[in-house]
């Protein structure tokens, strides 16, 4: 286990304030939705969520310091961070990071760019206020079963804000025609004293922007922006699967006058297929076979859900419910760790609309039917039989 100052890159007598910056940063860096399907980072994300949770609690901090991160493991602290070997799940670094960070529930749930988002503009306001960064957008994206299962390509229609050209993004017809903004003198913001408190709000002059521009842009009328409809091809991986989202780094807004632009989510729905079932990486599929086929074994022919052929053989004597597991005949992990299972699971079917003579071969066959046959039958009528003796 690494020393956790040293995870943070931080001195041992480090503020709160400096654990607080160097986690920042270094989350902002290996958070897996900058980063998604390197599980290199995962493990570099876990690893400083893991010694922030310790050293951004002072009472942690102490035990650690005097002895050791396996003292915080032993179940007695509470809270400590996860069993032995620190965070196992990304659950609980990404609800560490959650915390530092204020921001709502997990993920992107409900209009959650901004949790994210919000982290970016972090910076600013020391000094000369940055170009704020543009808006993050969503979108939702549906396929087929097939397309999850083997990947696919799908062209999307943008509407974006994107850097007029006009101005090339800066919003004044000529570059001598940005201003530092004379209220906040650049900063985009101004501080204001009352008393003892001294409260900093967002310049009313340029709107926290630093600058004013004098001669606008016909074009974007300052702005330095425009909409422009522009297609985008999305790679999307095999193995994805509703609930899943893609980030197309740098595909949202771009900013204001000269702002690095946001991100586009791409939210993936997959459509339900007639016999395949996802669970994870896993595909079920119910077979039904005639109780005579499950009473004598019988062999069966599937398609798998990567189109391939399987060969099935139902032993003898085959219950109903009772699943088979093909091996990596399942859905491909999106994240390139192989395959999962394809697991069929045999529904036995009591047939229906017998004629006659089906019927009168059942009763024959009925009439030779022993306890032997049917273990479970008999073993349910032996438990009910404690009953009745009472
Ligand atoms: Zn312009
Ligand atoms: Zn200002």
């Amino acid at each position: 286990m690494s020393d956790y100052y040293e995870v943070l890159g931080l001195a041992r007598g480090a503020s709160q304030e400096e654990i607080k910056k160097a986690y920042r940063k270094s989350a902002l860096k290996y958070h897996p939705d900058r980063n998604p399907g390197d599980s290199q980072a995962e493990k570099k994300f876990k690893e400083i969520s893991e010694a922030y949770e310790v050293l951004s609690d002072e009472k942690k901090r102490q035990i650690y310091d005097q002895y050791g991160a396996d003292a915080l493991r032993g179940g007695g602290m509470g809270g400590g961070p996860g069993g032995p070997g620190g965070f196992s799940s990304m659950e609980e670094a990404l609800r560490t990071f959650m915390g530092a960070f204020g921001g709502g529930g997990g993920g992107m749930g409900s209009g959650g760019d901004s949790i994210f988002d919000s982290f970016f503009g972090f910076d600013s306001g020391e000094g000369e206020s940055a170009a704020q960064q543009g808006a993050s957008k969503k979108m939702n994206l549906t396929i087929s079963f097939d397309e999850a299962m083997k990947g696919v390509e799908k062209e999307v229609l943008l509407n974006n804000y994107v850097h007029c050209s006009t101005c090339d993004g800066r919003g004044a017809k000529t570059a001598s025609g940005i201003k530092k903004c004379s209220r906040c003198r650049g900063s985009g913001q101004v501080h204001q004293s009352r008393g003892f408190f001294s409260m900093t709000s967002v310049c009313p002059q340029c709107y926290g922007k630093g600058k004013v521009v004098s001669d606008p842009c016909g074009d974007c009328h300052g702005s330095g922006r425009v909409k422009k409809k522009e297609p985008l091809n999305i790679k999307i991986p095999a193995g994805i699967d509703t609930g899943m989202r893609l980030r197309m780094a740098g595909h949202g807004d771009v900013g204001e006058q000269g702002g690095p632009p946001g991100d586009l989510y791409i939210f993936i729905s997959v459509e339900p297929h007639s016999i395949f079932q996802r669970e994870g990486d896993d595909v079920i599929v119910e077979l039904p076979v005639g109780f005579s086929e499950a009473a004598l074994g019988c062999k069966k022919e599937l398609p798998t859900p990567l189109g391939n052929t399987c060969r099935i053989t139902i032993p003898e004597g085959t219950q109903h419910g009772k699943v088979l597991r093909v091996k990596s005949e399942g859905a491909p992990n999106v994240h390139g760790h192989g395959k999962g299972d394809l697991l069929i699971k045999i529904i036995v079917e009591t047939p229906v609309g017998l004629t006659e003579k089906q019927k009168e071969l059942l009763r024959e066959f009925g009439e030779t039917e022993g306890d032997h046959n049917s273990p479970r039958k008999r073993s349910f009528f032996d438990k009910l039989k404690v009953f009745f003796s009472l």
